[in-house]
């Protein structure tokens, strides 16, 4: 099941949905008020809550579309403004240079040796006010910044609150999986010494369009990840190139650090980043950023002045 959150045509929301597979969105939201549904009393009003929430909830949502009633309660995607899957409670965690192509890129334009690796797995995060919905602008933060990136990613929605999980076990502290863009500002990142400040941008935290449950990813360690510009291929890989699979992501962060329900956790970016580009690709105002995962969609955002 693909969940969102969103705003109906009349502007109400947040709303919970599920994308169908023909495009369009069962709204959960108006369906469990109406009296066609059975047991909807388990399945709560926003995204965030069903994250929180058992099984049971995502069951009894199962068993609503499963029933002849739903075709009441849909919309044309069209006709929907997707709103972020997510409303963190904290920081987005991510991870850098975890793809093995995108390491040798980053070291050759910044004049490293081009084969050296990270040992350990570099954690940073992204502020909540950074998060935008699919469809949303993206700030070009000119009197910033010269060099604002795009980085396509596959993101984690923890869905059970653990600490020291192991390998073997972070899979079941997984709710489902989304896409971020993570939009860097390469000059800041590199001026400030620490990355949060040029990764931290208003805006620079597109996520979504949905959350895929976990029981619709078979094996998240193995998924196509590309990012078009403009309509041209930028980035494409695979997750079976990241050095850390998302259960050590999982297991070395949670590692003397709670996690908790609705914790974001952003894996990294393969290679076809702008900045190791040669010429140099950076955003310019109009650009169109498309990320695509395989088995979770699209998210589309355009950058404004
Ligand atoms: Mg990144």
């Amino acid at each position: 099941m693909k969940f969102l959150s969103f705003r109906n045509p009349s502007g109400a929301g947040p709303c919970l949905g599920v994308l169908l597979g023909d495009g369009r969105v069962f709204d959960i939201s108006a369906a469990r008020l109406a009296l066609d549904f059975a047991q909807v009393d388990v399945v709560p009003h926003t995204l965030d809550d069903l994250i929180r929430s058992s099984g049971e909830a995502v069951e009894a949502i199962g068993r609503m579309l499963a029933a002849p009633a739903r075709e009441r309660y849909t919309w044309k995607a069209q006709d929907i403004t997707f709103l972020p899957p997510i409303t963190p409670h904290r920081n987005i965690f991510c991870v850098g240079r975890n793809y093995r192509e995108h390491i040798i890129e980053g070291n050759i334009a910044n004049g490293r040796p081009p084969n050296s690796f990270p040992e350990a797995i570099e954690f940073f995060t992204k502020p909540p006010t950074a998060v935008v919905a699919h469809g949303q602008p993206v700030r070009r933060h000119a009197a910033l910044t010269d060099s604002l990136d795009y980085e396509a990613e596959l993101a984690i929605v923890i869905g059970r609150r653990g600490v020291d999980i192991a390998e073997s076990q972070a899979l079941d502290y997984v709710f489902g999986y989304t896409i971020v863009n993570d939009v860097t500002a390469r000059d800041l990142q590199r001026r400030h010494g620490q990355w949060f400040k040029g990764k931290g941008l208003d805006t620079s935290c597109p996520i979504g369009p949905v959350i895929v449950h976990h029981s619709g990813i078979g094996n998240p360690n193995r998924l196509q990840v590309e990012l078009d510009l403009n309509g041209e291929c930028r980035q494409s890989a695979n997750t079976d190139e990241m050095i850390f699979t998302v259960q050590s992501i999982i297991t070395q962060l949670s590692a003397g650090m709670t996690l908790e329900p609705g914790d974001v956790i952003s894996t990294g970016t393969p290679k076809g980043v702008g900045y190791a580009a040669v010429p140099r690709r950076c955003l310019n105002v109009g650009d169109v950023m498309t990320v695509r995962v395989e088995g979770i969609g699209e998210l589309t955002n355009t950058v404004v002045d």
